[in-house]
């Protein structure tokens, strides 16, 4: 039982105790001091109401008693229910995972909770007595306190982002909210502040904001970043009347490793690319992967062609030695391309479309080579823009014509077969030779349209020569390496061989050796897949390309085309006379038909067909021609 509670029941029991005591004592007094009745009862009167006056004092003091026994008190309820409201609080100042800090209105820190101590590192004895300050980074100035203090004196609180310094030392962001605390009369008398350690958050946003700007397998600048750069640099280089250069780097037959030896060599080996970069590229550039086999560096303070030049010839220099990966020698070379500013381009987005430029100029004349940018090549790369929109509309209007350049077989010097050459009727222009649109008709996709054009074409014809009774072998027929890998091939090739019923043997598709080798896997299905179809299938401009032996092995094909190049030395210069004999000896090993094309000369026809070369074409037996011209009975001497 409490103490209140018992004080009660003590009253109670008083109460009755004197009130018994009163009413026998008074009684027996008043009977034996008056005898008058009369008296007795006026004073017996007089005696109820002061036994009714004390009831009534002890009354109140008991009730009193009693509804503080019964917690009825309102005062007492108030306290019972600020006090309830304390304790919860206490709990969850000190379970919350903020920080919480109270300080009184001198500044002086008079509480702080457990999340504090944690988060800080101090213990609350270390803080306690302290000011706030006491945890400052120096990372703000004083402008920022000050904007701080003066939110919380004109609003009453503050809230924003501050770094701070913990025990150790380590400083480190939070987000926190300071509020100050009124008495009745609006007087300041405390001030509370919480805060949480962002610390966290901020790593992931920094840790994001690096996986936005860099790639992942190089840890280099991506594009993104790499873009961004270029335009600071652009604008100091403006500013400082400086000049900087932008190199643009592609490795050459990159695609090879990858097919060959699988991604994650390939992986690698861009690693140790980018590495080597690095190391010949210090501070002031900026090494990028754009994205592929494709770099990008960004040279500062290099106003000179000559300079930045100089720096591609150190990028070819670097990938020269061999790389190391995962037990295999790999050697790779690069080509690049330079642009610079301000002589090449005004902004950034030029710059780099103009690099790229001269990259694929570079890509052009041979690889493992730079190219600059120059006014020559912007007109070029516009002119490509017109031709290709041009063609479309060739394509169209039936602009496109199908020539066709006899090939002879050289022991009987017989006509036996003509390839397609394609030729477009340009109406201002003229006939124009492929190797004016060809091109373009590659990187814009065009060759696709062009290429079953002549397909088909070039089989109708072969069906009508064959109806006439003209006795020809083979019709041969240049598919583009875009082309070659593409699936849609082997349906198109099917589809106008039942189209026109041309017998499959009769017809021939060249392909050059870099398309059969630049997609090795890809290219040997679609060669077996075509071969399945009963066709022919001859390796153009042979020669030019890197097939290693063993490839060649591999490879369904009937013939190797030596390209016109080597034709061109005989019997003069020994170096081709070597590689024809080779070629020769190599497709004769193989089971394979030899075709030498580019014959000009008779002394060519003849030295050819000494080295037992099986066929010849060029412009001593026939230039191309449209296909009526053709003389079927023409059967030049090749021996006097
Ligand atoms: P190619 O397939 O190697 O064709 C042989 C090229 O050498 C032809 O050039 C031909 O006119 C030329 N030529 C033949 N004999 C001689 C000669 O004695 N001396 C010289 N200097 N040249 C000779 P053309 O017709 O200009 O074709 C060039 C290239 O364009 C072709 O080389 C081929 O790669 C491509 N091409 C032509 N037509 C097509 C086509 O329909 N589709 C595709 N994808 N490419 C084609
Ligand atoms: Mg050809
Ligand atoms: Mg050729």
């Amino acid at each position: 039982m409490s103490v209140s509670s018992r004080d009660a029941l003590r009253t109670a029991f008083l109460y009755g105790l004197l009130s018994v005591l009163w009413l026998q004592v008074t009684d027996h007094l008043l009977n034996s001091y008056f005898d008058d009745s009369a008296q007795l009862a006026q004073w017996q009167l007089i005696n109820g109401y002061v036994f009714a006056f004390f009831s009534a004092v002890l009354i109140f003091f008991a009730r009193a008693r009693l509804c503080g026994f019964l917690g009825m008190s309102p005062g007492l309820k108030r306290q019972r229910q600020d006090q309830e409201r304390l304790r919860q609080a206490a709990v969850v100042f000190d379970c919350t995972r903020e920080g919480v800090l109270v300080s009184n209105s001198c500044g002086v820190i008079v509480h702080v909770n457990r999340a504090l101590v944690e988060i800080t590192g101090y213990t609350a004895e270390e803080v306690l007595g302290h000011r706030p300050n006491m945890f400052k980074s120096g990372r703000h100035g004083p402008a920022f306190y000050q904007a701080m203090f003066k939110s919380i004196d004109e609003s009453g609180h503050w809230h924003g982002e501050i770094w701070n310094r913990r025990k150790s030392g380590e400083i480190y962001p939070q987000w926190q909210t300071v509020r100050s605390i009124t008495d009745n009369k609006g007087q300041v008398t405390h001030y509370v502040a919480v805060f949480s350690d962002i610390s966290a958050i901020k790593n992931s946003q920094t840790e994001l904001a690096r996986l936005v700007h860099h790639d992942p397998l190089t840890d280099l600048p991506n594009r993104l970043l790499f873009t961004d750069r270029t335009e600071q640099v652009l604008a100091s280089s403006q500013r400082h009347q400086t000049g900087c250069a932008l190199l643009m780097i592609d490795l050459d037959h990159f695609k090879i490793i990858n097919d060959s030896l699988g991604h994650n060599i390939g992986d690698q080996l861009l690693r140790a690319v980018a590495d080597r970069l690095q190391r010949i590229f210090g501070k002031g550039f900026t090494v990028a992967r754009l994205g592929g086999d494709e770099f990008a560096v960004l040279v500062d303070n290099c106003p000179q062609v000559t300079q930045a030049a100089a720096f591609a010839q150190q990028v070819l220099e670097v990938m020269k030695g061999a790389f190391e990966i995962d037990k295999h020698q790999l050697f790779i070379s690069a080509s690049v391309g330079i642009s610079v500013f301000p002589s090449d381009a005004l902004n950034a987005e030029q710059l780099l479309r103009n690099a790229d430029s001269a990259l694929f100029k570079a890509k052009s004349t041979g690889r493992e080579g730079y190219a600059l940018y120059t006014e020559e090549l912007t007109a070029h790369a516009q002119y490509r823009i017109e031709v290709a929109s041009d063609l479309r509309r060739a394509l169209e209007q039936q602009e496109l014509r199908v020539y066709y350049q006899p090939v002879h077989d050289l022991p009987t010097s017989r006509l036996i077969g003509v390839e397609a050459l394609v030729r477009w009727e340009h109406p201002l222009r003229g006939l124009l030779s492929p190797g004016e649109f060809i091109p373009i008709a590659e990187r814009t996709g065009l060759i696709a349209e062009i290429d079953a054009w002549v397909l088909e074409q070039a089989c109708w014809q072969m069906v009508q020569w064959r109806a006439a009774g003209v006795e020809l072998s083979f019709v041969a027929v240049n598919i583009s390496s875009r082309l070659f890998t593409r699936p849609e091939l082997y349906t198109l090739v099917s589809t106008v061989l039942a189209d026109t019923g041309l017998a499959p043997a009769l017809l021939e598709l060249e392909v050059t050796e870099s398309a059969v080798m630049d997609n090795s896997k890809v290219a040997l299905e679609q060669m077996h897949r075509l071969r399945a179809l009963g066709l022919r299938l001859a390796i153009d401009d042979f020669g030019t390309g890197f097939s290693s032996l063993l490839r060649l092995k591999q490879l369904p094909v009937q013939k190797l085309k030596i390209d016109q190049g080597f034709v061109a030395g005989l019997p003069a210069d020994n170096d081709d006379v070597a590689i024809v004999r080779a070629v020769i000896a190599l497709g004769q090993s193989m089971g394979l038909q030899v075709h030498a094309e580019g014959i000009e000369q008779v002394e060519q026809a003849q030295f050819l067909l000494d080295l037992n070369c099986n066929l010849g074409q060029g412009y001593w037996f026939g230039r191309p021609m449209p296909a009526k011209d053709l003389d079927w009975q023409r059967a030049p001497v090749i021996r006097a």
